[in-house]
C-alpha cells in the first residue's frame, strides 16, 4: 500500500512553500487538492489550489461519506475528498495532504500508517510577522488565525515528526530525509 504523508502545522508556518519544494524533491509523491467553504484568493483556480464548494455542496459530500477527514477552520470549513487519495493509493502513488491538526487527528484514527509530520514556527513572533507579512488575510483573520494557531502549537508534542521551519532550506533537507526514510521503510 501506498504511503500517505499528512503535513500539518499552523497557518503562515510555511507548510505551502514547504511541500513544493518537497514535491520537486521527491517527484514520486502528489498533492492531494483539498475542498474549502472560503472564497478564492487572488491567482487561486478551482481544482487546482482546492476544490471550491459552496456551503450546501461541502454539506452534502460530508453526508455522502465523500471525505475522509474535513474540519472547521477560521469560519469556513476545508477537508480530504476520498477521491482524492483513493485513485493515487490504488496506483501505488504516495500522497501528500497540506491539513490543520484537527484533520490531521482525524486521519491518525483512521490511518493509523500516514507519516504525519508537524511544521513548527521558530517562534510565535515569528509567525504573526509572516501571516501579517504574506498580506493574504485581512486583519481580523489574522487574529483568529493566530489565535487557533496557539491551540496547534500546543498540540505539536502529539506528532512523531516535528521540523522547525527556521531556515528554508534547512527544513526542506529534514522533511526530505523523513519522506525519504519513510519510502524505504516497508509497512
Ligand atoms: P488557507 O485558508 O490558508 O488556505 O487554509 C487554512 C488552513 O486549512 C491551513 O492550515 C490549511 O493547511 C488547512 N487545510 C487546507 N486544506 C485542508 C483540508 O483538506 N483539511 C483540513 N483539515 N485542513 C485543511
Amino acid at each position: 500500500m501506498a504511503r500517505v504523508f499528512v503535513i500539518t502545522g499552523p497557518s503562515g508556518v510555511g507548510k505551502g512553500t514547504l511541500i513544493r519544494a518537497l514535491l520537486a524533491r521527491v517527484p514520486a509523491l502528489e498533492l492531494a487538492v483539498s475542498a474549502t467553504t472560503r472564497q478564492p484568493r487572488q491567482g487561486e483556480s478551482d481544482g487546482v489550489s482546492y476544490h471550491f464548494l459552496s456551503h450546501e455542496e461541502f454539506d452534502a459530500r460530508v453526508r455522502a461519506g465523500e471525505f475522509v477527514e474535513w474540519a472547521q477552520y477560521s469560519g469556513n470549513r476545508y477537508g480530504t475528498l476520498r477521491s482524492e487519495l483513493d485513485a493515487r493509493l490504488a496506483r501505488g502513488v504516495p500522497v501528500v495532504l497540506e491539513i490543520e491538526v484537527q484533520g490531521a487527528r482525524q486521519i491518525r484514527e483512521t490511518m493509523p500508517d500516514a507519516v504525519q509530520v508537524f511544521i513548527a514556527p521558530p517562534s510565535s513572533q515569528a509567525l504573526r510577522a509572516r501571516l501579517e507579512g504574506r498580506g493574504t488575510d485581512a486583519p481580523a483573520q489574522v487574529e483568529t488565525r493566530l489565535l487557533t494557531a496557539d491551540a496547534e502549537l500546543a498540540a505539536q508534542c502529539e506528532f512523531t515528526h516535528v521540523v522547525v521551519n527556521d531556515r528554508l532550506e534547512r527544513a526542506v533537507e529534514e522533511l526530505v530525509a523523513v519522506v525519504r526514510t519513510e519510502l524505504a521503510t516497508v509497512k
